[in-house]
């Protein structure tokens, strides 16, 4: 059965035991993400495999989750897709976390210890877009363009009438 990651574990075990822990987490425990999100319904699922690399915790997080957010182009809600695939190596401290080499992403794990639901917080705030949109999934296009389109329509109006009143001055020739 799936963790739902409020425990707090230790990483150190996990990474000497190269587990891999199966998550299952409701995205209306994850605080922060549920303020950017229009509704906190659905959870998010994957895993996390922990190891070691050269004396620190790695941990590879994968992760997959529809978040109910607001489309920046119709500004209509929808939930989004999201899927995320990442190597973060855990560190004790943020002095650690500077002696680590900038290709890793790194997480604070103070003690050695973490709650796997924040690392899944973490991650899922930085897969998240800063604006988000349907790409094919049924977007009635931007206010701008439909007042575009309302604008187009009305001015196409006094040329439809120009062209009538201009065959009616014809026909009566
Ligand atoms: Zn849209």
């Amino acid at each position: 059965m799936p963790d739902d990651g409020s425990k707090l574990r230790d990483v150190l075990a996990l990474a000497d035991a190269a587990a891999r822990v199966d998550l299952a987490v409701p995205v209306a425990a994850l605080d922060r993400l549920a303020q950017q999100l229009v509704s906190a319904e659905g959870v998010a699922t994957g895993d996390i495999s922990f190891s070691r690399l050269r004396g620190f915790v790695r941990a590879e997080v994968r992760l997959s989750a529809k978040l109910h957010v607001v489309c920046q182009r119709c500004m209509r809600p929808f939930a989004l897709p999201v899927q995320c695939q990442s190597e973060v190596v855990l560190v004790d401290s943020e002095e650690v976390a500077s002696g680590v080499a900038d290709a890793f992403e790194t997480a604070l794990a103070p003690g050695g210890r973490l709650r796997l639901r924040d690392l899944v917080e973490e991650e899922l705030l930085l897969a998240l877009p800063t604006a988000p949109r349907h790409e094919d999934m049924g977007c009635t296009g931007s206010i701008s363009d439909r007042a575009a389109d309302q604008v187009d329509t009305e001015t196409q109006l006094p040329f439809s009438n120009l062209g009538k009143l201009l065959g009616s001055s014809r026909l009566k020739k």
